[in-house]
Parts: C-alpha cells; sequence; structure tokens
C-alpha cells in the first residue's frame, strides 16, 4: 500500500495518501495480498519451515484460503485506519465522503508507542498460542 506514497513522492503528487489508503483500496490490496499469501504458501507446504512456523499442520487448503483473506483484508483496512490517525491528506471512506477527522486525534508518538506495544503482545500471543 504504502508503494503508492513512494510513487507519489517520487513524482510530487498530491495528496500523497490517495486510493491506496482508502477504506475500499485497502480491503482490495488486503485481498489480493491474501491470495498472493495463499499462494505462495500452498506451493511452499511442503517446506519444513514454512509448515512449522506459518501453518497449522492440519490446515486444508479451504481454511488457509480463508484464513489468508481475513487476515489479508483486516490488514488493508486496519492500515488506512492506523494510517488515518497521522496523515491529514487521507480520504479514507473515498467515494462516499472526503475529509479525515480521525488525523491527529492521538501524537504520532503515542501512536508508534500503542503500535511497538501491540506488535510485542501480538507477538507473545503468537508464540503462545503455537502448537509445540
Ligand atoms: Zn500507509
Amino acid at each position: 500500500m504504502d508503494c503508492e506514497v513512494l510513487y507519489r513522492l517520487r513524482f510530487s503528487l498530491k495528496p500523497i495518501h490517495h486510493l491506496c489508503h482508502t477504506y475500499i483500496g485497502g480491503a482490495v490490496i488486503g485481498s489480493l495480498a491474501a491470495f498472493i499469501w495463499y499462494f505462495v504458501i500452498t506451493r511452499t507446504s511442503r517446506n519444513g519451515l514454512v509448515r512449522r512456523f506459518l501453518i497449522r499442520p492440519d490446515s486444508s487448503t479451504r481454511s488457509l484460503l480463508i484464513d489468508s483473506v481475513v487476515s489479508g483484508v483486516i490488514g488493508g483496512v486496519s492500515h488506512v485506519f492506523l494510517d488515518s490517525l497521522m496523515h491529514a491528506d487521507m480520504h479514507p471512506f473515498w467515494p462516499f465522503a472526503l475529509g479525515n477527522s480521525l488525523a491527529g486525534l492521538i501524537g504520532v508518538g503515542l501512536l508508534h508507542i500503542l503500535l511497538a506495544a501491540s506488535g510485542f503482545f501480538g507477538l507473545i500471543l503468537w508464540l503462545l498460542m503455537r502448537e509445540p
């Protein structure tokens, strides 16, 4: 999603956060990432490291697809939500509404601390929920 930002920065296009940083764009990109992930994971599932760390041994291809799509959409939409707290140039609800009333709701420093903390606790939770 942030390749859009790099591209628009490179060519001095405004706003920097454009279609990829809308909830619709986030869901579409998350879905595309999910299908790419599903393709890669089903082609490499015989690899011992992939099977040990990334998928459950009893996962069916159908459950892998569902997990991938759900995770991709949540990832894409949450990216837009979290970015909308920082970037005033976004229009997350485009094409239904313009503007971003969430920008500046919390400080960037606090947001980064919360993101680091949630990443840390997410890692701990993932480690605890993994089957040996
Ligand atoms: Zn972004």
